[in-house]
């Protein structure tokens, strides 16, 4: 699930950009950080439950709290946005922050390994199309070296038998707190979609 957090009412350097090239409004993205802030699950929920964590109850009540584990539009804002960077910039000031980031990478590293959910463990396959609408991509053979029907290596585990556990996907980082502490500062209230 992606999050695109919009600024309500931001503060801008330059109008957005019409009918820009990628490389101009990702330009324009860096100039005007309370425009728009990009963020993938794995990045967007360790960055909520921080936020959760320092912000709630003082700041966020409990729809707040919700509505940021959604992407349909829950609106933050203005006073809230910047409570909350003020908030997550002391916590980082005590240290606070960071011992939560260090936990939370322990916590994942120690994480066993756990048997791949396609090939059973085995690190092999039976050489198939592949189908995968969600991403967007037309029926492919997994291995198109070999014949189908043979068994080839696991693509997911890549031969090994194991996986690291969804849960090591969730990226906890001081980076991205601190670029959401300057989305929060400049976006004059933010929606999440
Ligand atoms: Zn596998």
């Amino acid at each position: 699930m992606g999050f695109d957090l919009i600024g309500v009412n931001p503060k801008l350097k330059d109008n957005p950009p019409q009918n820009s090239s990628r490389e101009e409004y990702e330009e324009f993205l860096r100039e005007n950080v309370g425009y728009y802030f990009r963020a993938n699950g794995w990045y967007w929920r360790p960055i909520w439950n921080i936020v959760t964590l320092f912000c709630y109850p003082s700041i966020l009540n409990n729809e707040d709290v919700e509505g940021g584990f959604y992407n349909d539009g829950y609106v933050i804002n203005e006073e809230k946005a910047l409570a909350i960077a003020e908030c997550l910039e002391e916590k980082i000031l005590t240290g606070e922050l960071i011992n939560v980031i260090e936990e939370e990478n322990e916590y994942s590293h120690k994480l066993p390994n756990e048997c791949c959910n396609i090939c059973e463990g085995t690190g092999v396959r039976k050489n198939e199309i592949i189908e995968e609408p969600l991403f967007d991509r037309e029926p492919y053979l997994l291995d198109e070296n070999q014949p189908e029907g043979t068994l080839v290596e696991c693509n997911k585990c890549e031969g090994t038998g194991q996986i690291r556990p969804v849960e090591t996907f969730y990226t906890y980082s001081l980076s991205c707190i601190n670029d959401f502490i300057k989305f929060c500062k400049n976006c004059g209230g933010f929606s999440i979609a």
